[in-house]
């Protein structure tokens, strides 16, 4: 009788844990709205005398499909299956200055599906002509987030944002600049939203009146909702607080308003 051998062998689950992973695949941006006026990468460019609206493929571009070539995963990629990698942190992922590696960055995210990724942009009107041709209804590993930061940003962003075919929506209110009514834009259809101040010298100021609000309104509508961070500036009750930086993630914190499963965000460009 024919011995039945596996031609191809089921290669062995990846014992490794997942990691969170900042991917920065390009660097630099230019200012679309109010939330972009004091962005942190633009201040840090500055600092060491680098133009930041040069749009610059980075050193970590293939970071996803590196492979280990030794050790005891030698053949594996560098980044474990499960891992999820907040992409774009120093850029926007739908700017027209990086079209021309956008193919093959959506290839690298297509290839590793065994994986999620999360990207912000204030570029919702550039996604829809710039997804994959396989994209279908959206990749279920990957959720696009747009920032509206007041609500004149809302009301432009979120009919566009909200007609494109995504499997994950999520919505940034960074820096909050304005009360922000999602009521009428559609929040039912969002599966998060997170809010914050902004941070920096020139920081405005952040009500915590409306971080309640949007709290208020994600409550009653099943969406998750995180404090990300209090901002420079904080208005409570009438009365400005100065937070200094080191204690505006903690301070959202403590104000234990989270709902749901939100992730927790490092630091974002525009806050
Ligand atoms: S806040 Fe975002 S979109 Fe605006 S300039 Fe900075 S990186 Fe670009």
């Amino acid at each position: 009788m024919e011995r039945q051998i596996p031609l191809f062998e089921e290669p062995a689950p990846d014992p490794r844990p997942p990691e969170t992973v900042t991917w920065n695949l390009w660097h630099g941006c230019t200012k679309v709205s109010p939330g972009c006026a004091h962005c942190y990468m633009f201040r840090r460019d500055e600092g060491v005398g680098r133009d930041p609206r040069v749009v610059s493929k980075t050193q970590a571009f293939d970071l996803p499909v590196r492979i280990l070539r030794a050790g005891e995963f030698r053949g594996r990629y560098r980044i474990p299956a499960g891992s999820h990698f907040y992409t774009c942190f120093s850029s926007d992922f739908f700017h027209a200055d990086a079209d021309g590696w956008r193919p093959a960055a959506w290839d690298m995210i297509r290839e590793r599906a065994d994986c999620s990724f999360f990207m912000i942009t204030k570029r919702p009107e550039r996604i829809g002509d710039h997804l994959p041709p396989d994209w279908g209804e959206g990749w279920a590993h990957v959720t696009v987030a747009v920032t509206c930061e007041n609500q004149a940003m809302a009301e432009k962003r979120l009919p566009v944002y909200l007609a494109l075919p995504l499997k994950h929506r999520a919505v940034m209110i960074e820096p909050m600049l304005s009360a922000v009514d999602l009521r009428s834009n559609g929040i039912a259809r969002i599966e998060s939203v997170s809010v914050g101040g902004e941070s920096g010298p020139d920081a405005r100021p952040c009500d915590f009146a409306w971080v309640l609000d949007v709290r208020e309104q994600c409550a009653e509508n099943g969406v998750a909702f995180s404090y990300h961070q209090t901002g420079a500036r904080l208005v409570k009750d009438g009365r400005e607080y100065r937070i200094p930086r080191a204690k505006q993630h903690e301070q959202a914190r403590r104000a234990n308003l989270d709902l749901g499963g939100t992730d927790r965000l490092g630091e974002i460009p525009g806050e």
